[in-house]
């Protein structure tokens, strides 16, 4: 414990040296003036414009790290579906596990990048009305491990319930 501790210590001393103090090469001049600055972006969690609002990631977090954020306006999605609210990841609370990926439907059931990632979501290749229009790929046994997390109308709707 105490050797960890003085690693700790170490390695947070000798960052602190690099970025304050510029003392040798190994932090770039634009990282060490956006530490300084406070302006280093934050990576993105969550494309609210991918997600269906289904909620199953914030269930399946171990930390309770996401909360589901109600839309001022809800967006129809497909015909007679609508997106009514979306996550948001507190970042202080993630252990970095990506349940939250592998259980998105998204990527669950039809093996797109999800529009929840806790390392940054990137950039996806298809819209959400692309995605839903292919054809599930997902096991039965994938399936019922998200019935116990969705709601039964989002799961029919994602078995082809959808237009
Ligand atoms: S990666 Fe983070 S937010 Fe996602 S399920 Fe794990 S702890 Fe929760
Ligand atoms: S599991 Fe995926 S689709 Fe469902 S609310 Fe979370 S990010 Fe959105």
């Amino acid at each position: 414990m105490i050797t960890f501790l003085r690693l700790m210590l170490q390695g947070a001393y000798r960052n602190f040296v690099r970025i304050v103090l510029k003392a040798d090469r190994a932090t770039s001049l634009e990282i060490r003036n956006k530490v300084l600055t406070l302006s280093v972006p934050a990576w993105e969690t969550v494309l609210d414009e991918m997600c269906i609002g289904c909620g199953g990631c914030a269930k399946v977090c171990p930390t309770q790290a996401i909360t589901m954020v109600k839309l001022e306006k809800p967006v129809e999605i497909a015909e007679g579906y609508m997106r009514e609210q979306v996550p948001r990841i507190d970042l202080t609370k993630c252990i970095f596990c990506l349940n939250c990926h592998d259980f998105c439907p998204i990527y669950s059931v039809f093996g797109e990048a999800a529009p929840i990632h806790a390392r940054d979501v990137g950039s996806p290749k298809l819209t959400l009305r692309e995605i839903l229009k292919k054809p599930i790929r997902a096991p039965p046994e994938k399936i019922e491990e998200l019935k116990k997390l969705i709601p039964p109308e989002t799961v029919e709707f994602l078995r082809g319930g959808k237009k």
